[in-house]
């Protein structure tokens, strides 16, 4: 049975590996959730064990994000960043692959965030032996999300990582968490969430497959700079962010517009 530990249920193998001395990863994408779990795991596991990393998207993600990270990164744990090997952007391979990410072939997840972080923490564990090959990987996915994220089992060890000398798990700390405890804890903690969840209530791509037509609208609004070259290469590719199939100006009913004064389009945030 787990024991809870300062609102984190903890289960017993985990008690055990951290115990040994794993090192602790903590996946920050600059979102509520990530935020929410550092601040948990920072009061109850060692600073020296502890490391946070990013999978920086570039412009595609909401502007301030990697500073909103560094800010609000508790005192002495190291953070590292891990970036596409091809340098690359989100939309760089939309267009090499004629097709945005869909919500089966989800491959901007898994090769902008999942295979750079692994990368990483591969690298990592090589340049710390004092860790033993042992790593705890901690993500801010909660329950409470969606239908596909409640299925998910919040300890397993992770086989795909738990090999060639190392023993891997993925922790999901704030799996239980509702929306209101995650912004209970980062309020407590004397911090403030990331600036665009005053307009939104998801810190994503600014444009994300997942997003509804009234965020893609607010994301619009805020960013036209970007929303003109999503929808320019919608139309370049043939093919649409929305899975539905709708090309963004129709589903936000805004019309992309190339400023004169200036031809990158200036985003208002
Ligand atoms: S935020 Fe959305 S579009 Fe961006 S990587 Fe994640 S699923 Fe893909």
């Amino acid at each position: 049975m787990s024991c809870r530990i300062a609102d984190i249920p903890v289960p017993p193998k985990c008690r055990e590996t951290l115990r040994a001395g794993a090192l602790v990863s903590i996946s920050t994408s600059g979102g509520k959730d990530s935020q929410a779990m550092t601040i948990l795991l920072s009061r109850i596991v060692p600073r020296t064990q502890l490391l946070a990393i990013h999978a920086p998207l570039g412009d595609v993600e909401w502007p301030g994000t990697v500073e909103h990270v560094e800010a609000t990164l508790p005192a002495s744990v190291p953070l590292i960043f891990a970036p596409v090997a091809s340098g690359k952007s989100l939309l760089d391979r939309v267009e090499e692959r004629g097709m945005f990410p869909g919500v089966r072939q989800r491959w901007c997840t898994a090769e902008h965030k999942r295979g750079p972080i692994e990368r990483e923490l591969r690298r990592y564990l090589k340049a710390h032996p004092r860790f033993g090959g042992r790593l705890v990987n901690c993500l801010g996915i909660r329950r409470d999300e969606s239908a596909a994220r409640a299925r998910r089992v919040p300890w397993r060890r992770n086989e795909r990582m738990s090999v060639a000398g190392r023993e891997v798990f993925d922790w999901l700390p704030v799996f239980d968490l509702s929306t209101d405890d995650v912004f209970r804890v980062i309020r407590d903690a004397g911090q403030s969430p990331h600036w665009i969840y005053r307009h939104l209530s998801r810190c994503s791509c600014s444009f994300c497959i997942f997003s509804p037509p009234g965020d893609l609208r607010t994301a619009a609004e805020l960013r036209p700079g970007l929303y003109r070259r999503y929808a320019e290469t919608e139309r370049r590719v043939g093919h649409t962010l929305s899975p539905t199939g709708r090309p963004l100006p129709e589903l936000t009913g805004i019309a992309p517009v190339r400023r004169p004064e200036d031809p990158a389009g200036p985003d208002r945030v």
